[in-house]
This record gives C-alpha cells, sequence and structure tokens, in this order.
C-alpha cells in the first residue's frame, strides 16, 4: 500500500490532496491543491466539475476508458456540521452525452474523507474487475473477480467481512455490470447516488466498489464556532414535535386537495415539512401530491385524482409504509432521520430487511404505472436497490412500455409473452426483473425511454417521456412551473433536487443574501403561470444548491426551517470571513462551468434537453389540476437563459459574467481571441 494518504492543508475543512487511480495500470498519482481552488470552487461537486473540466478530453465516450468517474466529499462533511454526509459522483453521463452528477447520504463521505483526501477520481479501465481499498495508511488497488455478479447488499457484506464493520462501500449491482444507462451506485445497502447513469460508467471500468475505512478527522479553523453554530441551528429545529401525531394520509390528502382548489398560492410551510420528514420521509408526499397534481400519473398523461384518487393512493401512502418500518434511519450528522429501515414479513413478497422506498420510487412504481399494490412495489424497491438502478428511470421505461402495449404498438410477440396492462402488478414485476437481467424485452429497455423508443421504432416515441435522454423526475412542472426551467434548460436535466418555486418558498433565500430581496415571489396562482420573470429566482435557487453540493449537504436541510447556517459555518470551518453572496458567487462558478461542461460536448440545451410535450401540457389536459395549462417553454427558457447569461442560442456563458466570475480557463475555450 502507498504510506499514508494525508493531505496537507490540515485545519479548514479539506486536506488540498486527491487521488487520480489510472486502472488501466493500477498506477495510483496524488494531486496537491492549494486553498485558492476551494476558495472559488469549494469541495464535493465543485471540486470535481473543476477536475473534470481540466482533465476530461471534449468529445470522449461516455461509456469508454477515457471517461473519468470521480467520487467527491464536501466541504462542511466531517466538520461538526449538520446534514453535511453526501459525497458526489461526478462523469461524463451515458444519458445526456454531457454533465454527469448524482449524489447520495449514508456513511461513505465521512469515511473517505478520514483517509486525508477529499475526493478520488478513476481513469482508464481494468481488464479485470477490481474495488479500490483506502484507509489511514494509504491505497491498494484490489481484485475483484469474487464480487462480481454480487448485487449490492452481498457486495456490501462480502466487503465487510473483509474489511471490518466500520468501512464504508459504494459499489455497483447487475445493472452497472451490465452497463445499463439506468445504473447507479449505492452506499448503505439502498442509499443511491441513481442519476445520470454513472454506475454504468463504473462498470465500464471493471470497478466493483471503493471501499473507506479512514479514522483521521479534518481539522477545522473555528471549532468553538462550529459547535455554537450547529446547537444554535438545533434548538431552532426543535417545537412543535407534538403536532406530528395528526398527521395522516387523509390530512395529507386535503392538503392536496386545498392545493388544487385554492385560489392564493399559500406560501409552503417550512415547519410542517420538517414535520412530515420526520415522521413519514418522503412518503408523506404520496397521497399529498397525487392528489394536489405535483405527481405525474400514468405515463404523465393521466390525472391524480381521477385515475388514482385517495382511496388507492392511500395503498401505498405515508401510513400504509410506515406500517412496515422496524426503525429510523438518517445518513451521516443528520439530526432529522427521514430514511427507514423496513421489514415486511407479508406473502408472496415477503423481506427481511431494506430500505424504505422513497416518493420518488413509490410514484414511478405506483401512480406512474397505476399500480397500488404495495407488497409489489417494496418487492421492486428492493430489487432496484440490489441490482444498482434508478428507480424513476426504471419506472418511467416501464410506463412507456405499458403505454406502447396498451395502445397496440406492442404485442405479446413482442414482450416476451408478458401481457403489460396499467396497473397489473405481476407483469410489472416481472418486467422489472428482466429490465435488470437485460433478459429479452427486458433489455431493450435496460437503457432508458429514449433508448428504447429508438429500438422499437413504430411511433413509440410518442410515449417516450425523457428531457434530453434521462426521464424526468416525479413532479409535474406544470404544477410548479420552476421544474420546467430546471427539466429542460438547467445542465443535468429532468432533475427535481436543484430548483423549484417550492423550494424558493421553503428556503426563504431573500432572508440570506442581497441577490434574492428583490426576487418576486409567488402570492397566486395566476402569478404563478407567468413565464416572464422568474428565471432570476430560479437561478439564485440553483446557485445555492451548487453551494449546498460542494459542501456535501443534503437539500432537505435547507427545506425544514431553522435557517440552516451554511455560509457561517462554512466561515467558521475554513476562516474564509466571505459575505453570505461572495458564496452565493461560488455557487455560481460551479453553475456556470457545468453548463461550459455541456457547450464544450457541443450540447445546446435548446435542441439537446428537448422535453416531451405532456411534461410542459402540449395539449393542455382538459380536466384536473393542469386543466388548460400549457407552459409558455419558450419564456421561461429565456428567463432561466437571461439570468443565468447565457446565450440564447449557443448556451455559451456571456464573455462578461465569466470575467467578473474569473473564470480564465472557460474564457480562453470561448473567447480565446481574448487579450490577443
Ligand atoms: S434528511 Fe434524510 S436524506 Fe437528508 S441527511 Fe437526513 S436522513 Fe439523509
Amino acid at each position: 500500500m502507498e504510506n499514508s494518504l494525508t493531505g496537507p492543508i490540515q485545519g479548514q475543512g479539506f486536506w488540498g490532496k486527491v487521488l487520480h487511480c489510472d486502472l488501466n495500470n493500477r498506477q495510483i498519482e496524488t494531486q496537491l491543491l492549494d486553498e485558492a481552488l476551494y476558495q472559488k470552487y469549494l469541495s464535493g461537486l465543485g471540486l470535481g466539475v473543476k477536475i473534470l473540466w481540466d482533465r476530461i478530453k471534449p468529445g470522449i465516450d461516455p461509456l469508454g476508458p477515457d471517461n473519468i468517474l470521480g467520487f467527491t466529499t464536501g466541504l462542511l462533511t466531517d466538520t461538526g456540521t449538520l446534514f453535511t454526509g453526501r459525497f458526489t459522483v461526478v462523469g461524463k453521463s451515458p444519458q445526456t452525452k454531457g454533465w454527469g452528477e448524482a449524489n447520495a447520504g449514508g456513511y461513505f463521505s465521512p469515511l473517505l474523507k478520514r483517509c486525508g483526501i477529499d475526493a478520488v477520481f478513476f481513469h482508464g479501465r481494468s481488464p479485470k474487475p477490481v474495488y479500490l481499498y483506502l484507509d489511514d495508511h494509504g491505497v491498494e488497488i484490489r481484485d475483484a473477480s469474487d464480487l462480481w455478479g454480487l448485487d449490492t447488499v452481498d457486495t456490501e457484506k462480502k466487503l465487510k467481512e473483509i474489511h471490518g464493520s466500520r468501512a464504508q462501500t459504494a459499489c455497483i449491482g447487475p445493472a452497472g455490470e451490465k452497463l445499463s444507462f439506468l445504473a447507479g451506485i449505492v452506499t448503505d445497502k439502498g442509499r443511491i447516488a441513481a442519476r445520470s447513469g454513472l454506475g454504468a460508467v463504473m462498470g465500464l471500468k471493471n470497478l466493483k466498489a471503493v471501499v473507506a475505512a479512514g479514522t483521521r478527522r479534518v481539522g477545522v479553523k473555528d471549532r468553538k464556532k462550529v459547535t455554537a453554530l450547529t446547537q444554535d441551528f438545533q434548538k431552532r429545529l426543535r417545537g412543535k414535535e407534538g403536532l406530528k401525531s395528526y398527521l395522516g394520509d387523509r390530512l395529507l390528502g386535503l392538503m392536496g386537495w386545498i392545493t388544487r382548489k385554492s385560489p392564493v398560492y399559500p406560501r409552503q410551510p417550512a415547519d410542517l415539512w420538517r414535520l412530515l420528514l420526520s415522521k413519514f420521509g418522503t412518503p408523506a408526499l404520496t397521497a399529498l401530491s397525487a392528489e394536489s397534481g405535483d405527481s405525474p400519473i400514468k405515463n404523465w398523461g393521466g390525472i391524480g385524482y381521477r385515475d388514482f384518487p385517495l382511496s388507492r393512493s392511500q395503498k401505498i401512502g405515508a401510513e400504509a409504509v410506515l406500517k412496515y418500518e422496524t426503525k429510523k434511519y438518517g445518513c451521516f450528522s443528520c439530526p432529522l432521520h427521514c430514511g427507514g429501515i423496513m421489514k415486511i414479513p407479508d406473502e408472496p413478497f415477503p423481506i427481511e430487511e431494506m430500505h424504505k422506498p422513497e416518493y420518488e420510487t413509490l410514484c414511478a412504481f405506483g401512480g406512474l404505472l397505476l399500480n397500488d399494490d404495495l407488497g409489489v412495489i417494496c418487492k421492486m424497491n428492493d430489487l432496484v436497490n440490489r441490482a444498482g438502478m434508478d428507480s424513476i428511470s426504471c419506472g418511467s421505461v416501464i410506463a412507456f412500455a405499458i403505454e406502447c402495449y396498451e395502445s397496440g404498438l406492442l404485442n405479446k410477440a413482442d414482450t416476451d409473452g408478458l401481457e403489460l396492462r396499467w396497473g397489473g402488478a405481476e407483469s410489472i414485476l416481472t418486467l422489472t426483473e428482466k429490465i435488470i437481467k437485460r433478459e429479452g424485452f427486458g433489455d431493450i429497455l435496460a437503457d432508458g425511454v429514449k433508448k428504447a423508443a429508438e429500438r422499437i421504432g413504430r411511433g413509440s416515441e410518442q410515449f417516450a417521456v425523457h428531457c434530453g435522454g434521462i426521464e424526468p423526475a416525479m413532479h409535474d412542472p406544470k404544477f410548479d412551473p420552476g421544474f420546467g426551467m430546471i427539466y429542460a434548460c438547467e445542465p443535468t436535466p429532468g432533475r427535481h433536487t436543484v430548483a423549484a418555486y417550492q423550494y424558493l418558498d421553503l428556503q426563504l433565500l431573500e432572508k440570506k443574501f442581497k441577490k434574492a430581496k428583490k426576487i418576486p415571489f409567488l402570492t397566486t396562482h395566476k402569478e404563478k403561470y407567468r413565464y416572464d420573470n422568474k428565471g432570476p429566482a430560479i437561478a439564485v435557487d440553483c446557485f445555492y444548491k451548487m453551494l449546498l453540493d460542494g459542501a456535501g449537504g443534503c437539500l432537505f436541510g435547507t427545506q425544514i426551517g431553522g435557517n440552516l447556517p451554511l455560509c457561517e459555518w462554512l466561515n467558521a470551518v475554513t476562516g474564509w470571513e466571505l459575505a453570505p453572496d461572495d458564496y452565493l458567487v461560488i455557487g455560481e462558478r460551479i453553475e456556470q462551468l457545468r453548463q461550459a461542461f455541456n457547450v464544450r460536448e457541443g450540447l445546446n440545451a435548446k435542441r439537446d434537453f428537448q422535453v416531451h410535450p405532456r411534461i410542459y401540457g402540449d395539449p393542455p389536459q382538459a380536466k384536473g389540476p393542469a386543466k388548460g395549462i400549457s407552459l409558455d417553454m419558450d419564456q421561461l427558457g429565456t428567463s432561466f437563459y437571461q439570468a443565468m447569461h447565457w446565450d440564447l442560442e449557443s448556451g455559451i456563458p456571456n464573455r462578461d459574467r465569466l470575467a467578473a466570475l474569473e473564470m480564465d480557463d472557460v474564457l480562453q475555450t470561448f473567447y480565446p481571441q481574448r487579450g490577443e
């Protein structure tokens, strides 16, 4: 093993060191980074995008050896701060052919950081399966032939038998090994960095797992201040807990109904969201969102209260799920514990132990397929967690297949004899297994709806609901047009974890940043459906999310009241004394570099991230909460691009803005004549 890894910067929340593992020849190189880079990009996502911008050659095949896959830890991870234990995986995405990233919680990130490094990047391709092991003493590439073929739960078990139960793993399952575009990277037997298809990149590299077992805590500049900020925040999060006992699906369904009917736009209550998350986790949204119009139903063509009414959504709702929870689960440094571990004793699909399905999973395997069989959904959840597969994408491609079948485009001869019907739980489950195994018709679907439609042809693209090659999250932009901007224009399209009008409500950014003070917030539904002026608000929300991802933060920590002291923690940990708006500039820099990455790859969101017309209401629905709503995507996109300082035609970031952000390397790429 190499000697101790510990980086040279010891007391500011980061180590100033990353590793590069060349899997072609098993060489490991260290790269030392100076403080200035962290001041410009933080760590986590920002560090990842900067390293990949510098090192990935434009135009490479995402599923070729030249792609680089990075595992990065957040700047605030393991510093005594809260909600800051997430790691971010970065690479070029096989789904969009552009910038790819995904993050997850669990306990992997702090153990990786405790090895004395901020990130590890994988280059090349190993000729045979390997895994990387790191601890205080060094790093070693080890043989993984015995692990290849195992699911993520068994892989983790086996690695812990070898390296001890303290070791934390991030691994792929069969989906990644089989290079499915739907593959993610799994920690903690079911926390998955799911989006962008980066599990396939790991599979292509023959990299089964990264195992981290470090024990060295990174130092911070002002420990007392960090502790005081953390304690204050914890105090603010307490209170109103008694209300939790009143919360249940009927009330949540009623709230969805009120949201649907209300003539005014109610600002989302952060305290209530905290109570819901701590009692139920994200399944709290299942019935509420089906009723309000937030959930897509029946492959985005249905209406919640008509096609999947409360009597059905309740069967897979918060209380139904909670019945099977055996203990609460929280990621590292989380005081909320929105996760849960379940045991399902019931036949026909008993499960000894698994992570509770999240809202996105309940919706993608539930309302999107008109399936209200909770036992089948839990079984599917267990299957995709073990396979290391994105449940949003898996449910979406099944919905696509069902609609193709129901409309007569496919028949039993195409589907290996399966009769695919809305709500047909048994065939849905069988199809999930086939997709994971890439078996027969499952192989056609295993790379998502865009690829499946290309393979099937026959006009099936009319049912292929995707955003630039990736299946959209389970939140309807007709309900929250903020998602419309993100799904169509952001460098990682189709995503629900970047920015939205609802998030702005919950995060109260106008109280944190001067830049956010003049942003118009929503007060009426009429204002909600005005499209020409919301770009600045969503842009600020994006920058805030980039900042959070650089710190390794959990989005829920920003949405539950209590005023998360993100910038204050960053100052206390690093000693930088930056103003909140200076931190927003760091977030913007990360955003601009992700966009620059895509443009350098030749991507243009207007052409390449087209969203399916159902997503924005073309034609508008005749009934339901989205009745008559057809989002003006041109105006939404223009408003977003202008706020981002991106050229309306090419998407290239504006020269003056890049100069103001001191992004000289990007300037050189897009404006090489500058200074001549
Ligand atoms: S709120 Fe949930 S997802 Fe976020 S850190 Fe806590 S347990 Fe993890």
